[in-house]
Formats: C-alpha cells, structure tokens, sequence
C-alpha cells in the first residue's frame, strides 16, 4: 500500500524533528511552509502540494534531498505511519529522504 501524501500523515510525520535533515537550509525555508499549510487546513485532508513540504520522503515524488547528515538517526521507526504502512517490511526501510519513496 502506498503511502499517501496528505495532512493526517504531515501530522503523524517525525522528519520535522530529525537530526539527519535539520541542517539542510532549503529543509529549514520548507518548514516555514508546512506550518503555514498546517495551520491554514487544519481540518481538512487536502492534498499537500508535495515538492512544498519537507516530510513524509516514505510516499516520495521528490529529489532525493542532499547535505543530510546520515551519521544520525533516522526516526521514521517511531513513527506511526512507518507502522500503519509496514514501511519496515519495505526497502529501503527508512532514510527516505536519502534514500528515496517506500517500495513493498
Ligand atoms: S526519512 Fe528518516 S532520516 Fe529522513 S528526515 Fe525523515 S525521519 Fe529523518
Ligand atoms: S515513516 Fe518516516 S518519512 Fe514516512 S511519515 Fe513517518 S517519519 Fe515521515
């Protein structure tokens, strides 16, 4: 089952809070735009413009991002969605944004 890329899962996502990705500048501009996105729609699960949010690598449909410092933790195993979706069973099995988009 692919992951989709909406707000329920924006929320459940842990890639806003991880080391490995919080240095990358273009990621800390993105930020700004998630929250904006968050608090504007709140209630609703729209669709998210993808290539605007720095999150949920797991669905994909975005480069894979660079300057990540892969010597930290990834965090998507404490993620929700990483268990709703099985990602575990899946390759890779996290460091998506290194690594690109969940495939079972
Ligand atoms: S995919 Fe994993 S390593 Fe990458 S930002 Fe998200 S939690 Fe961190
Ligand atoms: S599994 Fe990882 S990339 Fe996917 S939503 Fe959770 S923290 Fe984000």
């Amino acid at each position: 089952m692919e992951v989709e890329f909406d707000l329920e899962n924006l929320n459940e996502c842990l890639c806003d809070c991880c080391p490995v990705q919080n240095k990358n500048r273009c990621v800390l501009d993105k930020m700004k735009i998630m929250q904006e996105i968050s608090q504007e729609d709140l209630d609703s699960r729209i669709m998210i413009e993808k290539e605007r949010v720095p999150a949920i690598y797991c669905a994909g449909g975005k480069a894979t991002l660079k300057d990540l410092d892969s010597l930290q933790e990834c965090q998507c195993d404490k993620c929700m969605v990483w268990k709703e979706y099985n990602l575990f069973s899946g390759e890779p099995p996290g460091y998506f944004c290194r690594d690109g988009k969940s495939r079972q």
